[in-house]
């Protein structure tokens, strides 16, 4: 059977694997007629990406438009609103509280020895703390701030999409209550921009495999796998966390809450997974997200066009789980003991914090410094997660966007809807 024939999930897995394997061989030099292969995959990945990225603004628009404008009445989308943010809020937590608890067991920065010997410092250590300065919570305040853009467009075009977010949940409820002769037309135009985008996003699904090849392909080749030494445990920790709130927690919720079998919301959701992998950022992948969320799990649209663009921004699980550990690696390799107290604060500003970050590679980074100043640490603490952080990312953001799709089918199947994850002939990944 040719390699094309293949569902797309099984070519973007096989992509998945021949990269790691191809990017090991090759690593950052290696090249053909003076061309280095990484800066084929970089530049073969970027063009990936950036198809991708130039959905989100008009998909996250017309989507939420679409959505809140048809639920109706205000007090169904606010039940709709109370349920999706009360999710968001739980299944971060409970992330939080899954890394705590690895984190206080494993130790992993506990180390015998001088721990900046044993560590020693990245070299970009330095000009990483320069980047981010003297972030303090302000910075989580600005977060907040900015959510009610001065200027939409502006928001749109800096890609700050918890304002972009704010302006259309506030047009498509005004949306809603038009005069039918003055709001149809608009209806109509934001449901047929809608509709575009998930058609461009079909094409753009058949280049995944080859755009997951080459981004991860340039990772691999850059990271290589001697960064990781000294930072084993600390990685193992993370790792460990993810997969246990990826392949128990946010199950259980499933079963329990949902009343479906995970095991098919796995399948349904496997091209979103490899691709938040690969790309590292929920944003780039929420057109995907949405495609199987919508096509696979058989959830509505008016729910999904809901819950998905908001969770791609404010929900992100991983991320939280990650700030927790990191901070808590962070303490211990300088060998200070965190009290209670401090703990509980680094759980809430973990929470917080992963609501502000935006859905992009390496966002999280920003958030731990801004926590390791509120609780007193020094930020060149990051400089120490630096070598291993773009593969944790890869990982948590496949986290991030698996806790957003179960959001939907389990507010879906709150809301009523039957045919979620009901067992059908295609339960893979988009037929494209
Ligand atoms: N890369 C993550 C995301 O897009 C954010 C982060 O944790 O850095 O979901």
């Amino acid at each position: 059977m040719s390699l094309l024939k293949l569902k797309l999930h099984w070519q973007i897995l096989i992509a998945l694997v021949l990269a790691v394997l191809v990017g090991l061989i090759v690593g950052r030099e290696a090249g053909l007629f003076g061309v280095s292969f990484y800066a084929l995959f970089d530049f073969v990945g970027q063009l990936f990406l950036n198809a991708l990225k130039m959905l989100i603004v008009p998909l996250i628009v017309s989507s939420i438009i679409v959505g809140v404008s048809g639920l109706g009445g205000s007090e169904h989308l606010g039940r709709l609103g109370g349920k999706t943010l009360g999710y968001y809020a739980m299944t971060s937590l409970l992330a939080i509280l899954v890394g705590l608890t690895l984190a206080n067991l494993i130790q992993p920065g506990v180390v015998e020895g001088d721990p900046s010997e044993v560590f020693g410092f990245s070299a970009e250590a330095a000009a990483l703390q320069e980047r981010i300065g003297s972030r303090d919570a302000g910075d989580v305040v600005e977060v907040f701030l900015r959510m009610i853009p001065t200027n939409v467009i502006e928001a749109a075009a800096d890609g700050q999409m918890l304002g972009l977010i704010f302006f259309s949940l506030l047009y498509g409820f005004f949306l809603a209550r038009l005069a039918e002769d003055r709001g149809r037309v608009q209806r109509r135009f934001f449901e047929g921009l809608f509709e575009i985008m998930m058609h461009i996003t079909d094409l753009i699904m058949r280049f995944a495999p080859i755009g997951v090849f080459a981004l991860v392909a340039r990772t691999v080749a850059d990271t290589g796998l001697e960064a990781f030494g000294p930072l084993a445990l600390f990685f193992l920790t993370v790792t460990l966390a993810l997969a246990t709130h990826f392949l128990v927690v946010l199950p259980l919720l499933l079963y329990f809450l949902g009343g479906v079998d995970p095991r098919r919301h796995y399948a349904a959701m496997g091209a979103a997974l490899v691709t938040a992998f690969s790309t590292a950022s929920s944003s780039a992948t929420l057109p995907i997200t949405l495609e199987c969320v919508e096509k696979n799990a058989g959830v509505s649209n008016r729910t999904s066009s809901f819950v998905l663009p908001l969770g791609a921004t404010i929900n992100m699980d991983g991320t939280a789980l990650y700030e927790c550990v990191a901070v808590l690696f962070i303490a211990q390799a300088y060998g200070l003991e965190l009290t209670l107290g401090t703990q509980f604060l680094v759980v809430s500003l973990a929470l917080l914090t992963s609501i502000g970050v935006a859905g992009i590679p390496a966002a999280s980074l920003v958030a731990i410094a801004v926590i390791l100043s509120a609780v007193g640490l020094p930020l060149e603490g990051i400089g120490l997660i630096l070598a291993v952080d773009r593969l944790l990312d890869m990982m948590r953001t496949a986290v991030n966007v698996f806790s957003d799709s179960c959001g939907a089918v389990i507010i879906a199947r709150s809301e009523g809807e039957h045919d979620v994850l009901k067992p059908r002939p295609t339960v893979s990944a988009p037929s494209v």
